[in-house]
């Protein structure tokens, strides 16, 4: 059987098919432009051979509803050869936003709905469009489970003093306002992959994990559970981003209006949308920028100088945070990618017993890569990130445990 990943956004479904004996990825695709006359589906499957074929169509899709059956329709057009059996045997959905009610992923049921409904005020750009995905598969498929995986849970064992803001108390009573943290899948699935690779369980292990992608954020993690991270309340703290500003004085703003007589809600707008990399520079793609500041671009060279230097400071807070460090992992587009920002990220840290060996980082490709020097106290590991093997892994994991507890053993 198969179980299918949802990432449903505002106007894109991204999806991801895996078989459930092993976790093999056998389809993959992207519906975009959802809402136009000309949406575009991409979608690739595994072949045969073991190679990916690709198929693009386009067609008008009102909503989400027409999107899923667009897309579920394709899929079945072009299914991937695996021995696998075709049945369904869950679908995991991703919701970004969690709140305090979820600290692990769920079967979806009405009441959960209605709770992750009740978490929209905390995301309101992404939980509505979550829904609508679950919504409209529970409906086409009633016969099969659904699980939410959160992005926030896996960041619900910070203690009070990480989580809570020196904010009145109220505001944290009344509003919910407090750090929440966001990546938790991506986090979670380097964490487990640093353990399988140093040979020790994550009971045993400390580790910072640096995802640096569009949205970048870090993670103290000790035992196997996040202490700490970056990213607070929204997904706007922290790390300084592609068009995302991170950490800032909460005096900018209002200074920034002020001066300005533009409204908050547009100064929200530049801090997510116009600041980052962006900000500083005016590109927000690590490679193009790397181009430039290699060409002599001033404004190109102080934006990854920016952005490296961020991070320095968050691996140090969070050294201090856990007190000792096995290994520091770098993930997503950029962490994976950019040699340049891990030697940059890196240097100087050799008083904390971080010492990157530079052609190791320069040849790091694909898989678990250790980029630190022999006489390294820390390991420093480049690892692949893979969000959406770890929701079908969770979603997996939560169906059998619901299964096995009624009664009905697979
Ligand atoms: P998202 O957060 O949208 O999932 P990704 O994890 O795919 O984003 O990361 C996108 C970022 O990774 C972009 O800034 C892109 O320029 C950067 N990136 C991808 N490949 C490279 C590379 N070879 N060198 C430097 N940066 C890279």
């Amino acid at each position: 059987m198969r179980v299918i990943v949802v990432n449903s956004g505002s106007s894109s479904i991204k999806y991801q098919v895996f078989a459930l004996d092993d976790c093999t990825s056998l389809v993959e695709g992207l519906l975009e432009r959802i809402g136009t006359r000309d949406a575009r589906l991409k979608h690739r499957r595994l072949t045969e051979a073991g190679d990916w074929e690709e198929f693009v169509e386009t067609r008008p899709v009102a909503d989400h509803r027409e999107g899923f059956q667009f897309l579920l329709e394709v899929a079945a057009r072009h299914p991937a050869a695996h021995a696998t059996p075709a049945g369904v045997f869950g679908f995991g959905h991703r919701v970004v936003h969690g709140g305090e009610a979820f600290r692990d992923p769920v079967i979806i049921d009405d009441e959960v709905i209605r709770r992750i409904k009740d978490l929209i005020p905390l995301a309101p750009l992404h939980n509505p469009s979550n829904i609508v995905g679950i919504e409209v598969l529970r409906a086409l498929h009633p016969d099969v489970p659904n699980v939410a995986v959160f992005d926030t849970a896996f960041h619900q064992s910070m203690p009070p003093k990480a989580f809570h803001y020196a904010l009145p108390r109220e505001l944290y009573h009344q509003h919910h306002v407090r750090r929440y943290g966001f990546h938790g899948s991506s986090h979670q699935v380097v964490a487990r992959a640093a353990s399988i690779h140093l040979g020790l369980p994550t009971s045993r292990l400390n580790l910072i994990t640096l995802h640096l992608g569009n949205g970048a954020s870090a993670t103290a993690v000790q035992g196997g559970r996040s202490i700490d991270t970056s990213m607070g309340l929204t997904p706007l703290e922290g790390l300084i981003m592609g068009t995302r500003c991170g950490d800032l004085d909460p005096a900018v703003p209002f200074y920034v209006s002020r001066k300005t007589g533009r409204p908050l809600e547009e100064i929200e707008s530049i801090l997510n949308k116009e600041s980052g990399l962006k900000g500083i520079c005016g590109l927000n793609d690590m490679r193009e920028i790397q181009r430039r500041a290699d060409e002599g671009d001033a404004e190109a060279q102080l934006a990854i100088e920016m952005f490296c230097y961020r991070i320095k400071k968050y691996i140090g807070a969070y050294y201090a945070a856990l007190g000792r460090v096995d290994a520091i992992i770098f993930t997503g587009g950029i962490g994976e990618n950019s040699a340049r920002v891990r030697k940059e990220s890196c240097a100087g840290l050799n008083g904390l017993g971080i010492i990157l060996d530079d052609a190791r980082n320069e040849q790091a490709s694909s898989g678990v890569v250790e980029i630190s020097s022999e006489d390294s106290k820390v390991k420093i590991l480049v690892i692949p990130t893979d969000e959406e093997r770890e929701i079908a892994r969770q979603t997996i994991e939560t169906i059998r445990r619901a299964t096995h507890k009624k009664g009905h053993l697979p």
